[in-house]
């Protein structure tokens, strides 16, 4: 049987979001997110994180600069027990200064590249997966998979004019985003019914159809 996974963004919705972040010290998790992450590993969902690192393509930071903010990552998720079942990245960017790298690809959020590679690299069923992250194209790689997804509403995105960047629910932090997710698997009421994104029109509450 396929299993079942939470893809997670990782600037912004598992650190602190962070202009470029190129090393280990850049990377600080949000308070309170390991009991929650813990729950949803306890409730069978495998944890993989999904990342655009476009500084590699634009000569900011290295694959091995990139391998050691992994470690650290998965140290520090250790300590809070939870472990990490896969971390995957795209290095590419269109504008960047590495040619090999600066090419348009099937991996760079929107697209959902990375999330069809983890689903058949770990036999992971995308339509009963869920997606977590803080901007729209996160959304959007998610729907595009065929996952549910949650944006974590940081303030920085307008309402979606298109169909797939809409969340399936929003929540104002990752803990939230958390708490929704356990809640839809156990059929209770979903938290923070009255929250409206900031910015939104309104009629975009949680949960959001
Ligand atoms: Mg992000
Ligand atoms: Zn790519």
């Amino acid at each position: 049987m396929s299993r079942r996974a939470v893809f997670l963004d990782r600037d912004g919705t598992l650190v602190h979001p962070r202009r470029y972040p190129s090393s280990a010290d850049d990377l600080r998790l949000y308070e309170g997110i390991g009991p929650e992450l813990c729950a949803v590993q306890q409730r069978g969902f495998l944890l993989v994180v999904i990342t655009n690192q476009a500084g590699i393509a634009r000569g900011l930071f290295t694959e091995e600069d990139l391998e050691a903010m992994n470690d650290h990552l998965r140290a520090e998720l250790a300590r809070l027990s939870v472990r990490l079942d896969g971390i995957y990245h795209c290095p590419h960017h269109v504008d960047g200064v590495i040619p090999a790298l600066s090419i348009s690809c099937d991996c760079r959020k929107p697209a959902p590249g990375m999330l069809l590679c983890a689903a058949s690299d770990l036999d992971i069923d995308l339509t009963e997966s869920w997606f977590v992250g803080d901007i729209l194209d996160d959304i959007e790689a998610g729907r595009r998979a065929g996952c549910r997804t949650v944006l974590v509403d940081l303030g920085t995105e307008p309402p979606p004019t298109k169909p797939e960047r809409m969340p399936h629910y929003v929540a104002r932090d990752t803990v939230r985003a958390l708490h929704v997710i356990q809640a839809i698997e156990t059929r209770e009421q979903v938290p923070d019914p009255d929250y409206r994104p900031s910015g939104w029109s309104g009629t975009r509450g949680e949960p959001v159809r």
